[in-house]
């Protein structure tokens, strides 16, 4: 079984302990491929040198995630230009909206997403989107941008069932972490009539651990525990959620095999 797990932030330093431990328990579970989405360029140069440590197993992004959207996100958002202007990355990411901690910079938000989705639009590569309370509106904005060449997926999906089907319209991923293990996170009835071809599978290591690891560490190795409980839901079986998954991952990110 081959697994790919498009959403983790394994460069963190949580990992620095035991960085070729937890890459090999990923290998073991069957995890190919792990995608990386870039934060800010604090964390620039350890996603970057991991990526040169264990290149095609760990695959970069780049863009400025929306928490970090702050007084100087334009010389943030220079860095991240720059960066796409020198070498291919799987996609921008991660970008878009959260308006769970505080509302200061909407606006600076705002300005931050369309600019990376132009910049994903110049480069032909797919978007990974972040849309903590804001999922409408990363909707809408993504909506707004669709001329029907833009792809992406929205990142640890947490919305109900039309907020999902609206995704599945776009032409979008659902990336499905580990919150779909939770108890009543509701994420079973949201994606029950969501066909397997619109879904990813996402550990969003170090946060958000499935059960039965909910509030350890998350690692991509976990990633198993998100593909069983999705086989349950569409009642089907891991072989085959593994086997659409992966296809959508490789066909969204473009890689080869
Ligand atoms: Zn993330």
């Amino acid at each position: 079984m081959r697994l790919v797990d498009t959403h983790a932030h394994i460069y963190l330093e949580e990992f620095d302990r035991d960085k070729p431990g937890m890459l090999q328990r990923a290998e073991e579970e069957g995890v190919e491929k792990i995608f990386l989405p870039a934060i800010d360029s604090g964390t620039h140069a350890r996603m970057l040198n991991l990526e040169a440590e264990y290149p095609g197993q760990c695959i970069s992004m780049m863009g400025l995630h929306p928490c970090y959207v702050k007084d100087n996100y334009e010389e943030e958002l220079k860095i991240v230009e720059d960066y796409l202007a020198q070498r291919p990355f799987a996609a921008v990411g991660e970008i878009g909206l959260d308006f769970y901690w505080d509302r200061t910079f909407t606006e600076q938000q705002y300005k931050a997403f369309h600019q990376q989705i132009e910049w994903a639009l110049r480069y032909d590569i797919p978007i990974a989107i972040h849309s903590r309370n804001a999922t409408d509106e990363c909707i809408e904005v993504v909506a707004g941008h669709q001329d029907g060449r833009l792809t992406g997926v929205f990142h640890c999906f947490s919305g109900n069932a039309i907020q999902a089907k609206k995704i599945a319209d776009l032409g979008f991923y659902l990336g499905i972490g580990g919150v779909v293990t939770f108890k009543n996170s509701g994420l079973d009835k949201a994606i029950e009539d969501i066909s397997l071809d619109h879904l990813l599978l996402e550990t969003d290591a170090p946060y958000l651990a499935p059960v039965p690891f909910r509030g350890k560490q998350n690692e991509p190795s976990y990633l198993k525990y998100v593909l069983e409980k999705i086989a349950m839901i569409k009642r089907c079986t891991v072989e085959e959620v593994a086997a659409v998954t992966t296809a959508n991952a490789m066909k969204l990110f473009n890689v080869s095999e």
